[in-house]
């Protein structure tokens, strides 16, 4: 398979060009940043505290590495006032779930667990209608209801302990290009946010069982209005006026995996799901399931995706990423089988789906 020679993308990775010395060009085009550190971001978080409020800081904390670290970082190295709100959708890990619990008892932070059954609700109806006519595009739509959940929870979690700032764990050495590129979006254009819902709506006309089940059509209008579209920026302002949230990893802070990775193993006892080497998003039994449909059509997923963001921005050679990627796209098969089966979902249909995409993806690709 072809691969860019500064980073591990293949040469069938959407929208990926090459030069003449075979460089993508999203090496080309990747930039450094400088980070404004420590005493900016306090002074950035101290910004929004004011008199009434009881912490400096709400951190949505999955339990996943970054969301762990970032409340490492922000309780134990900045000193802050935090506290901690986790999403529980259901089909979280039983590892995750001791992880939170012990992360947030080792930090002495306040920890909001809040349970919820939105994504639950949908879950296995979005799989089947998935089934029923397979887009590498639509895979995203599994998450469906967790997006909901936790934007709401951690706004509410904000204003009733009055605490005016979110921090979150969402950094730029994620990548995720492809997912967007599967959707005919782009979101350096303004119209690329656009493509993305004409896809979508082009696909419920195709592919109606998308939103026959009441739940799933309801959820999914609310998950459009209160997280996606242009007006949740208004609804947000009219209800939070005063609540901002944002990554410290995109502004103030490195994110170095290996750091990142080594000080919650020490400091919080940190412990990866069994599912799989990878230790980026196993905090979600969705999630490892997106990967893993990923892998089957792509042949790659965000594994590759994440770790090319790693060679690019120096944390580690070429020859590191392509061992650890064949190690870290690998999602257990016998996870997916047991967790299909709670979904109640037939494991052989849903394998026959994943082939018939697979080969419209290699067709459009040969055109
Ligand atoms: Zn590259």
């Amino acid at each position: 398979m072809k691969r860019c020679a500064q980073c591990i993308l293949p040469a069938n990775y959407p929208r990926i060009s090459f030069d003449k010395d075979g460089v993508c060009n999203f090496c080309r085009e990747y930039r450094k940043v400088n980070f404004q550190g420590d005493e900016k971001l306090i002074e950035f978080i101290r910004s929004f505290t004011t008199r009434d409020s009881q912490y400096d800081c709400l951190i949505g904390y999955s339990g996943g590495r970054d969301s762990s670290y970032l409340l490492y970082y922000i309780s134990k190295v900045l000193k802050l006032r935090v506290i901690a709100y986790h999403f529980d959708h259901g089909l979280i890990p039983e590892q995750t779930r001791q992880n939170v619990r012990r992360g947030a008892e080792i930090l002495g932070v306040p920890l909001i667990i809040e349970e919820s059954d939105l994504l639950k609700k949908c879950v296995s109806h979005h799989i089947e209608a998935w089934i029923t006519r397979p887009h590498p595009g639509l895979i995203g739509m599994l998450c469906t209801g967790c997006r909901l959940g936790t934007d709401r929870g951690l706004f509410k979690t904000a204003r009733k302990f009055k605490t005016n700032y979110i921090a979150y764990g969402g950094h730029r050495l994620e990548g995720g290009a492809f997912k967007l590129a599967l959707m005919k979006g782009n979101l350096e254009n303004r119209l690329g946010n656009l493509n993305i819902f004409l896809t979508y709506g082009k696909e419920i006309l195709k592919n109606p069982k998308w939103i026959s089940h009441p739940s799933s059509a309801l959820i999914q209008f609310q998950e459009f209005l209160f997280h996606f579209s242009p007006l949740r920026r208004i609804l947000e302002k009219m209800q939070y006026s005063s609540v901002k949230s944002s990554s410290p990893f995109g502004t103030h802070i490195p994110w170095e995996e290996r750091k990142v990775v080594e000080t919650i193993q020490k400091e919080l006892d940190w412990k990866n799901p069994d599912y799989g080497e990878s230790t980026w998003r196993s905090d979600c039994k969705i999630s490892l399931l997106k990967s893993y449909m990923y892998k089957e059509i792509l042949g790659f997923n965000d594994k590759e995706d994440g770790l090319s963001c790693l060679i690019r921005d120096g944390q580690i050679t070429r020859e590191e990423a392509l061992i650890r990627a064949e190690r870290e796209n690998l999602v257990s098969f016998s996870m997916i089988e047991e967790f299909l089966g709670e979904l109640k979902v037939d494991n052989s249909r849903f394998q026959a789906a994943l082939k018939r995409a697979k080969e419209e993806y290699n067709r459009k690709e040969a055109d």
